[in-house]
């Protein structure tokens, strides 16, 4: 028996635990500083009301004879995925058939997942700083990986990529860095891969962070891109489901590479590997798009939003070097005086006991930033931004 050792290319996963390591010897030194943390992005608010009457309800569903449901359907129920192409597609002029969304369990299992049916050979652009799970999927597949510098001088969106790439991953609004990216711009992306036979991998996990209406909520706004796209949505973010799990991917039928629909493969291999997202977990997906649920997660957002605002706005006045926060749960600030991100994050969490994220996690050109995120309450992130003021 031989291991995958493509694993072993993996570098240690040491962000986050280095970040609790520190926090917790902080923490055990000072046991009566209250800390703030302002750095994983896990949502803090509540599933909505209206959402969660239609979860109980389900669950409700279960446990009656009547109305009890087994296996869900492999690829999503109907009443889900009708409620995503109505919502999230046709009315914003985008052709997207029930037939081309794949629920699922999450953004991250499918941005990991979905490479499976490329092949090895490939080779994988991604932005720097990126989400990390873009790279250790395909370094566990034993990928080649090119990076696509995001830095201040390009506004934090990459350039095209200067070596052939033939899967590109593509994150707008960005996490890490709260940026966004202009139609124009996406087109060109669009255009490129059309040009080079790739195709983009399309994480709009933070799209319902967009406030800016000149901004693409879809890659399907772009010319073309149903040919060169697959797009990823999470219920995460939006509606503060990172317990209950629910995601979907967007496979067009008009994506074909050697003549085979990649529709066609991605319902293969989520049919094989995958049982499907929970019923219950489906209805209180479906509640999202109701009139009710609609309005109750807009408040949501709006309320991260506000923190947002706040955030930016006080570091700019501060006179901090500020990105992010616009469209997006995140604020990617420069590191004051030259400090690394991790010399900044010591200082901190010692002189303000507040917790951020350092740009080094997300790739070397993360140096020398921190990230700060919206999701928590308002009054700790008040209090946060005082501290903050009074370093
Ligand atoms: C949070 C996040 C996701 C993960 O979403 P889940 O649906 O909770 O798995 C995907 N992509 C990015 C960029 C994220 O930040």
């Amino acid at each position: 028996m031989k291991i995958n050792k493509d694993y072993l290319n993996l570098s240690e996963n040491y962000l986050f635990s280095e970040i609790a390591k520190r926090v917790k010897a902080y923490s055990e030194e000072n046991p009566e500083k209250k800390i703030i943390k302002l750095g994983i992005g896990d949502v803090t608010k509540p599933i909505a009301a209206p959402i969660m009457e239609a979860l109980e309800k389900a669950v409700s569903e279960m446990g009656d004879s009547k109305t009890f449901r087994g296996y869900a359907p492999d690829l999503g129920y109907s009443f889900l995925r009708n409620a995503i192409a109505e919502s999230d597609y046709k009315a914003r002029g985008c052709d997207i058939d029930p037939d081309e969304i794949f629920v699922s369990d999450g953004a991250k299992s499918d941005c990991g997942n979905i490479q499976e049916i490329f092949d090895k050979d490939n080779v994988v652009a991604v932005t720097d700083p990126v989400y990390p799970v873009y790279v250790d999927s395909n370094i566990m597949a034993g990928r080649k990986i090119i990076y696509m510098p995001c830095i201040k001088e390009n506004n934090f969106v990459p350039e095209l990529p200067t070596e052939k790439a033939d899967i590109i991953y593509l994150c707008f609004p960005n996490n890490p860095t709260g940026t966004v990216i202009t139609k124009d711009k996406l087109q060109e992306f669009v255009d490129y891969a059309r040009k080079n036979d790739a195709v983009i991998i399309y994480d709009a996990a933070y799209e319902a962070y967009i406030n800016d209406p000149s901004i693409p909520h879809s890659i399907y706004e772009c010319e073309g891109a149903k040919e060169v796209a697959i797009e990823l949505h999470s219920f995460s973010k939006n509606a503060g489901f990172t317990g209950l799990r629910l995601g979907y991917a967007v496979v067009p039928k008009a994506l074909v590479r050697e003549g085979v629909s990649l529709n066609h493969l991605w319902a293969r291999r989520h049919s094989t590997k995958y049982n499907g997202a929970p019923y219950i977990v489906q209805r209180a997906g479906e509640a999202v798009y109701s009139p009710e649920g609609k309005l109750a997660v807009k408040k949501q957002v709006g309320e991260y939003m506000e923190n947002a605002a706040f955030i930016r706005k006080s570091l700019i006045d501060l006179g901090y070097e500020v990105y992010g926060g616009e469209n997006a749960p995140y604020i990617w600030l420069r590191a004051p005086f030259d400090m690394s991100g991790w010399d900044f994050f010591d200082l901190l969490l010692k002189r303000a006991n507040v917790v951020g994220t350092p740009g080094e996690g997300f790739g070397k050109f993360g140096a020398g930033y921190f990230r700060l995120t919206a999701f928590g309450d308002s009054e700790n992130t008040r209090e946060a931004i005082e501290r903050i003021k009074a370093l």
